[in-house]
């Protein structure tokens, strides 16, 4: 299939939608951004590589990074993991504190912030410079020369009162044992990740190829685990509004409200795209409108 022109195509397609949704504002930080950025990458498991628009350009992956922290997570607790966090999609929103009080102080998957949070805790445990680590792991999936926006991460840290909060109430439900100060450390510098697209889709391939980087043949989870990974992907990956991702894209993924959206099509490929402008529940728009139309015109979904 001829990708390179799929993309260019669909590119042209919706540079007119953009000027509808909404920089994410609530992170002083991330308020800058060019809302007219537009990128497309593809990676696929046999090393091809297409792009288009701002593809290259590295932003701020947010929510994004719960993946390579959870793909941590896993790696380190293995099932254990599962008795701090579940599996179900929230349907709330992502900073919910709702949610936390009536399951008593579970989070209801590792992709809503307290989930992440307390997956960040569990890493607490086991790795020494678990910033450092988790950007070793990053460049072990095939991307390297990534690093931390510190500006993003101070900016986040100062303002981050709402996942405070999150942890605290965890904490008063004996399901956080580090510091407040700790494990915000480490969750706004992996939210403070900047990648590009093009690094995005690479990065994500394992996903796609049984847990396996396909360029250096590295196990980083097995069959078993990455079937469960892209699991929660595909039903908790895009906030309370993954339904209709399932519905309109039908391909496991997640966002971020950085505007990046990384999916994959098992077997086959990864691809990433980023615009910043987002709908009302924290997802790209463009980024959701690409994929949907990536999928209509390839045939290529999980359904
Ligand atoms: N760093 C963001 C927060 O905790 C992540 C938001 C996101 O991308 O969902 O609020």
């Amino acid at each position: 299939m001829d990708f390179q022109s799929v993309i260019e195509d669909i590119y042209q397609e919706v540079l007119p939608l953009s000027g509808q949704g909404k920089v994410a504002d609530y992170i002083p930080a991330l308020q800058s951004v060019n809302p007219k950025k537009l990128g497309i990458a593809i990676e696929t498991i046999g090393g091809e590589c297409f792009m288009v628009g701002d593809a290259q350009e590295k932003f701020s992956i947010q929510s994004i990074s719960k993946v390579f922290n959870l793909t941590l997570g896993i790696q380190t607790k293995g099932d254990a993991l599962w008795q701090r966090v579940g599996v179900e999609p929230s349907g709330n929103p992502f900073n919910s504190l709702v949610q936390l009080e009536y399951e008593n102080g579970i989070p209801r998957n590792p992709f809503i912030n307290a989930g992440a949070l307390v997956v960040v805790d569990t890493l607490l445990d086991d790795l020494d410079r678990p910033n450092d680590e988790m950007l070793a792991f990053v460049d072990r999936l095939r991307c390297s020369q990534i690093d931390y926006d510190e500006v993003v991460a101070q900016s986040e840290k100062e303002t981050g009162f709402n996942n405070r909060a999150l942890i605290n109430f965890m904490r008063a439900r004996d399901n956080i044992r580090h510091s407040d100060e700790a494990i915000l450390d480490v969750y706004c510098h992996q939210c403070a990740i900047t990648m590009s697209c093009a690094g995005l889709a690479r990065s994500f391939l394992f996903l796609a190829n049984n847990g396996v980087v396909p360029s250096s043949d590295e196990r980083i989870l097995s069959s078993s685990q990455t079937k469960r990974v892209n699991a929660i992907m595909l039903t908790c990956g895009f906030y309370d509004e993954a339904g209709a991702f399932a519905y309109l894209v039908g391909l496991p993924g997640k966002s971020g409200v950085g505007g990046g959206i990384v999916a994959i099509v098992p077997g086959q490929l990864s691809i990433a795209v980023w615009s910043p402008e987002l709908n009302r529940h924290g997802n790209s728009l463009l980024g959701i409108k690409v994929l949907e139309m990536f999928t209509t015109k390839t045939g290529l979904s999980i359904f």
